[in-house]
């Protein structure tokens, strides 16, 4: 699959998606000491999930002093903004910067919401504010894909899973590679921070532009379900009316991930009825999926029968199939991002990068934690 990623000229580029915010060039950050964001500040804090009075503690000011800069009341003069960017991990400038945009909450769903600690659903919102960041930054320089996402509310998962196929020219065989595929239709990829052990994967869309973020401490087979997961979400919930409850709309994304990773039409002309634990094993390796999700979709398809899909659970577990992959793939990566920080001859740095976005460079490596390799 290749990509349309283009070097250079942005600024004019009539096919550019969205307007180009900050005029910030992105090696020499503007700094205006007089501009403070409060945004900002909580958006650190946020990310940082310091409470209000640990800050205050490691900054060395005052709880109440710190609610005035985070409510906008009051202005931290220059010594006090080092000292909070130090404490919080972001460069100074950070605060100065163009306010970031605004993220509607219910854009971010998470798939246990009830689940996931409040502290780790801020962060993870404030994630997706630096996304949007990110990739207004990339697009000043490549001109990346547009968004191709069909929206197909009100179809059903496995409808929904064909006709995205179909609009794809994907046929019926295995997608070699769903991240760089759902890269070249416009979506835009980062990685989960791992210290949200309780959030799997969530998406969200900005002035019609998808976000993915993906966990990469899985294996490559459930990181790619993962992947056709939200892109499940992305096309049948992108103008939820919230008629659907949370339940549901899991059980909707996980059923479009299964039928497009898995399609019904090719999987009856394999001679699957009462597959064998090999030969399901051999199956899952040709749809590069787990073992788990294989032996799913063949009972969902009627292939296996009851019984006979609970002995198959019980002894894929048995075989490490349940917690792990054994002899999985190789997990997909970016080809986008490296293209944008390794491929392309004005390649970025990460150095540049993470001046540009006020942010210290370890920030911006878990954003692109095992997407790309050898990030410099
Ligand atoms: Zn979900």
């Amino acid at each position: 699959m290749t990509l349309s990623i283009i070097q250079g000229g942005l600024a004019g580029a009539q096919d550019a998606p969205r307007t180009i915010r900050s005029k910030t060039p992105l090696t020499t950050p503007s700094r205006k000491a007089t501009e403070f964001s409060p945004s900002r500040l909580l958006w650190a804090r946020d990310h940082s999930m310091m409470t209000r009075s640990e800050l205050a503690h490691a900054a060395n000011v005052s709880v109440s002093a710190l609610a005035g800069y985070e409510q906008g009341r009051t202005v931290p003069a220059p010594a006090t903004q080092e000292r909070l960017a130090e404490a919080l991990g972001i460069q100074t400038h950070f605060f100065s910067l163009e306010e970031l945009d605004e993220i509607c909450p219910e854009a971010v769903s998470f798939r246990k919401a009830s689940k996931t600690s409040k502290k780790h659903q801020r962060a993870a919102r404030g994630d997706a504010r630096m996304a949007v960041e990110i990739f207004h930054l990339l697009e000043k320089h490549f001109k990346l894909p547009s968004p191709q996402v069909p929206s197909l509310s009100g179809f059903t998962p496995t409808d929904a899973a064909e006709l995205v196929r179909e609009e794809w020219h994907l046929g019926d065989r295995p997608i070699t590679d769903m991240m760089s595929l759902l890269e070249s239709k416009g979506i835009r990829i980062l990685s989960l921070d791992h210290r949200y052990t309780d959030v799997d994967a969530f998406c969200f869309t900005q002035d019609t532009t998808p976000y993915i973020f993906v966990s990469t401490a899985k294996s490559g087979e459930r990181q790619r379900f993962d992947l056709a997961h939200e892109l499940g979400h992305l096309v049948l919930h992108s103008d939820d009316d919230e008629s659907t409850g949370s339940k549901e709309r899991e059980k909707e994304a996980q059923d479009f991930a299964s039928a497009f990773l898995m399609p019904a039409s090719r999987i009856y002309t394999q001679n699957m009825r009462n597959a064998h634990i090999q030969r399901i094993i051999e199956a899952k390796a040709y749809w590069r999926v787990s073992a788990m999700a294989m032996a799913y979709r063949l009972h969902d398809l009627g292939l296996l029968g009851d019984w006979q899909y609970r002995t198959t659970a019980v002894e894929l577990t048995k075989r490490g199939y349940r917690t792990g992959e054994p002899d999985g793939i190789i997990p997909e990566r970016s080809q986008l991002l490296h293209k944008v920080f390794h491929a392309l001859d004005k390649h970025l740095t990460i150095r540049d990068t993470a001046n540009a976005l006020g942010i210290q460079r370890d920030i911006l490596r878990v954003y692109l934690r095992d997407l790309t390799i050898g990030i410099i």
